[in-house]
């Protein structure tokens, strides 16, 4: 508990009030907080690969209660080598990309968790399933809506449960805006927007290669804003439209990767949403709900913490985590091992939809109609 207690001061968790006793879960969108160290089921993760984010989930493992960094799958020896010092991981624990169906045969490995990039998640998640240890894997679940189903139909084959990593999902301040609208808070939910983006950097980086991305700023960042919408709204939309202004650099943005799309999605209740997703503009980052009576605001919406909003009654009240990811740890601990049902589900039938709306997008962008979507 010590290094955790450490690690929440290093982030500087004193404005929010929880650096001095534990934290053993959230409830009701706050921490819990208890004398009594935490003695349940933890579950225990390998992480495949040391990249940007396998990075931030690692750090932010070291803060979680039910949940911690046990492995890790690399194809380089150097890194592994620095996270086997950094977070105590054993010569036993380690594989690359060659052997790391063995996992199957490591008791201490509970679950495997996919931080690779894009092409990678339908190989490497359909080979982690034959190992029969719970999986995770990283957003987008596909390059499309095809390879997302094939992977949630391989990891029902192999009878293991698959959660995508939709941190938001679990973000304290997102559930108190789906509690206040599931009150009535808002009246009959109208609208939604979701905006985000940044100027994307390095033209040769795989998120720029539509074969190792699947598109482009859409795959990225329009992916918040399409499961926000589902999840703001509380309804799965029926339809979409989508817009993409020229592109201001041709090399940078090739042949099917998107810089900039404005996308509109149309809901069964009469709601609609009104989304940008952009790889041009930096520190673009809000959702907005809004309903008859009221409105809820994030902005940030997608940052990884801690985030800011409200709503027309004032500021929104749940504690945002340093990381989301520390929670997003925790609860899919809960789901695994306890058998939690999350308030915004996270398992791939989920990650499927976003595909298909993602799917419906480029292909608004490309025929310029209204498509219309059948999600379930
Ligand atoms: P990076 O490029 O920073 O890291 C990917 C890592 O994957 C590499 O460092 C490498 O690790 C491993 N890898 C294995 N094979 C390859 C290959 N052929 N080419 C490149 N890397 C390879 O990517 P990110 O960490 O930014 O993104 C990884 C995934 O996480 C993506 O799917 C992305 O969408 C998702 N993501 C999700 C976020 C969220 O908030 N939920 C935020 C950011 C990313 P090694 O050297 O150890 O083998």
């Amino acid at each position: 508990m010590d290094s955790r207690r450490n690690f929440l001061q290093k982030l500087g968790l004193s404005a929010l009030a929880i650096n001095l006793a534990p934290v053993t879960g959230w409830a009701k969108n706050k921490p819990v907080i208890s004398d009594k160290p935490y003695d349940g089921p933890v579950l225990r993760v390998a992480m495949v690969g040391i990249g940007t984010y396998g990075n931030i989930v690692a750090r932010a493992l070291q803060a979680s209660t039910k949940a911690k960094l046990v492995g890790v799958v690399s194809g380089t020896p150097s890194k592994v080598k620095d996270w086997q010092t950094k977070y105590g991981i054993p010569d036993k624990n380690v594989y690359n990309y060659d052997n790391f169906e063995d996992i199957k045969n490591n008791p201490d490995i509970d679950a495997i968790y996919f931080t690779v990039p894009n092409f990678l998640h339908q190989p490497y998640v359909l080979r982690g399933a034959k190992t029969g240890k719970f999986i995770i894997s990283e957003k987008p679940l596909g390059r499309n809506a095809k390879e997302a189903q094939e992977i949630v139909d391989g990891c029902k084959k192999a009878g293991v449960k698959l959660l995508v990593g939709y941190r938001m999902h679990f973000e304290p301040k997102n559930l108190e805006i789906i509690a206040m609208r599931n009150a009535g808070d808002f009246g009959k939910i109208k609208y939604f927007t979701g905006n985000g983006g940044f100027r994307i950097g390095d033209p040769t980086q795989w998120r720029l290669d539509r074969e190792k991305a699947g598109g482009g700023s859409m795959m990225d960042i329009g992916i918040y804003a399409v499961n926000g919408a589902r999840y703001m709204v509380g309804e799965d939309p029926i339809w979409v439209t989508a817009q993409e202004p020229p592109k201001s650099d041709p090399v940078k943005f090739k042949e099917g990767v998107d810089e900039t799309i404005m996308f509109q999605m149309g809901f069964p209740s009469g709601a609609v949403a009104s989304c940008l997703s952009t790889y041009a503009m930096n520190n673009v980052d809000r959702f907005l709900l809004i309903g008859e009576r009221g409105y809820a605001e994030l902005n940030p919406a997608n940052g990884y913490g801690p985030l800011k909003g409200r709503t027309n009654k004032g500021d929104l009240k749940a504690v945002s985590p340093p990381m989301q990811q520390t929670i997003q740890m925790d609860e899919m601990a809960g789901i695994f091992l306890e058998g939690k049902s999350p308030i915004v589900p996270v398992d791939g039938e989920e990650a499927v939809k976003d595909a298909k709306i993602i799917d419906a997008v480029y292909e608004a962008v490309k025929t310029g109609k209204k498509i219309p979507l059948k999600l379930s």
